[in-house]
C-alpha cells in the first residue's frame, strides 16, 4: 500500500485547518452556500497538486469533471501566476471531462482508471457532484432511486481515490444560511449521501468578503474554524 500524500491548500490557514494539506486515498466533501468558494478551492488544488513534493504539491496531474460547466482555465492561469507556475504547463496537466448528464458523469468515472495512470493523476475533482442528479431526478422517479444513483456514484469516487492513491474532491451546494431554518448548519440538505461516504467533509461559509471553513465530524481533526479569502490566487491567506 502506498503512503498517504497530502495536498497543500497554498494557504497557511487551510493547511492548518486540514492538518497539513488534502490527503490522498479520502474522498473530501467541501460544502457552503453559492458563492462560499467551493470552486475556486478545487481550482487551487488543481494547481498546487502540480507543485513538487518539496513545495507541499504530489507532481501529479488533475481529473477535473466538471458537471454545470464551472471550470475556467482563466482561473487556473491567474492562480498558477501567482504561485509562480508555468499557467500552459500547469492546464495540459488537468484533464477536464465534460459530464453531460448524471449517466456520463458516473461513466467517466467508470472509465477513469487507465487515464489516471497514464497521467500520474493525483487529484480528482467532482465539482457540484450532486447537481446534475438533483436537477434530473427532480419530480420524476423516486427520491430513493436518485439517492442509489448518487450512491453508486460517490461509492465509486471514494474506491477510485483509495485504489489510485489519489485526493478527491466533491462539492456540494447548500442553502444559504441552513443555521436560520434548520438549526445545524453543518447538515446539507440533500446531500447526505456524500456526506456518509466522505473521509473528511469541510463546511464554507461567507462572512461578508471573508469566508469561513470549518472542519466538521473528523475523526482526527480539531473541531476548528479558519478564515480565508477569495481572490486572483485562489484560496488565499
Ligand atoms: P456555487 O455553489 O454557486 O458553485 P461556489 O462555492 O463554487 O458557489 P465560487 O465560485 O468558488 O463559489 O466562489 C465565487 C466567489 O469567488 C466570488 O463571489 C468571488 O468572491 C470570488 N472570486 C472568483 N473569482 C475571483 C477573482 N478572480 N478574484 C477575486 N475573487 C474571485
Ligand atoms: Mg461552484
Amino acid at each position: 500500500r502506498q503512503d498517504i500524500g497530502k495536498i497543500t491548500t497554498g494557504t497557511n490557514c487551510l493547511d492548518t485547518l486540514f492538518d497539513g494539506g488534502v490527503e490522498t486515498q479520502a474522498l473530501t466533501e467541501v460544502y457552503g452556500e453559492f458563492g462560499s468558494g467551493k470552486t475556486q478551492f478545487a481550482h487551487t488544488l488543481a494547481v498546487m497538486v502540480q507543485k513538487p513534493k518539496t513545495e507541499g504539491g504530489l507532481d501529479g496531474g488533475v481529473l477535473y469533471i466538471d458537471t454545470e460547466n464551472t471550470f475556467r482555465p482563466e482561473r487556473i492561469v491567474s492562480i498558477a501566476q501567482a504561485h509562480e507556475m508555468d499557467p500552459e504547463k500547469v492546464l495540459d496537466r488537468i484533464i477536464v471531462a465534460r459530464a453531460y448528464n448524471s449517466a456520463h458523469q458516473t461513466l467517466i468515472l467508470e472509465e477513469a482508471g487507465p487515464i489516471i495512470e497514464e497521467n500520474n493523476i493525483r487529484l480528482i475533482v467532482a465539482d457540484s457532484a450532486v447537481g446534475l442528479f438533483r436537477a434530473e431526478y427532480l419530480g420524476r422517479g423516486t427520491l430513493s432511486n436518485r439517492q442509489q444513483k448518487l450512491n453508486h456514484f460517490v461509492h465509486m469516487l471514494s474506491r477510485i481515490a483509495e485504489t489510485y492513491n489519489c485526493a478527491a474532491i466533491a462539492t456540494n451546494q447548500v442553502m444559504a444560511s441552513p443555521d436560520v431554518f434548520f438549526g445545524d448548519p453543518t447538515r446539507p440538505i440533500g446531500g447526505n449521501v456524500v456526506a456518509h461516504t466522505s473521509t473528511y467533509r469541510i463546511y464554507f461559509k461567507k462572512s461578508g468578503k471573508k469566508r469561513i471553513a470549518r472542519m466538521v465530524d473528523s475523526p482526527h481533526h480539531p473541531e476548528e474554524e479558519v478564515i480565508f479569502a477569495l481572490g486572483e490566487a485562489g484560496v488565499m491567506d
